[in-house]
């Protein structure tokens, strides 16, 4: 792409904020989780942090880094899971072939890489309460 001499502005912010040409790391971050993407090229907004990427491969490591952000939320979010999994004795594989999901279910769910359905979570809370319904969920599955 051809660089441009005429001033770019930040759409995000929308006060004619100007961006800045240039080659940055970048901080993500994302509730307690932060890590940094290195060497993203693009117009960068010193406002906001908005970015326009200018190359796709900045563009790919800086969406790869938001990625594992959002997974580390997650597992820290998912982190009751493994929790109850641990209490009620099941493995990662029999809890997602008994409560739904399938066997690779709950690793995905324990590291973040997949959101549980709203009704796994609470027959979990309802098992949390309630760990003698286990026999009771294994009878009827
Ligand atoms: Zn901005």
């Amino acid at each position: 792409m051809q660089p441009t001499r005429k001033p770019r502005y930040c759409l995000q912010c929308d006060d004619g904020t100007v961006l800045e040409l240039g080659v940055r790391d970048v901080t993500v971050t994302e509730g307690a989780v932060s890590r940094i993407a290195p060497d993203i090229a693009g117009w960068h907004c010193p406002k906001c942090g908005e970015i326009e990427f200018i190359d796709e491969d900045s563009s790919t490591r800086h969406m790869a880094v938001l990625d594992a952000v959002f997974e580390e939320v997650n597992a820290d979010k998912n982190s009751f899971i493994r929790q109850i999994r641990k209490k009620l004795g099941l493995r990662q594989a029999e809890a997602g072939q008994l409560l739904g999901g399938g066997v690779s279910a709950f690793s995905d769910y324990e590291r973040g890489k997949r959101q549980p359905h709203k009704a796994v979570v609470l027959l979990l809370k309802l098992l949390n309460r309630h760990p003698e319904l286990l026999n009771e969920v294994r009878a009827v599955a």
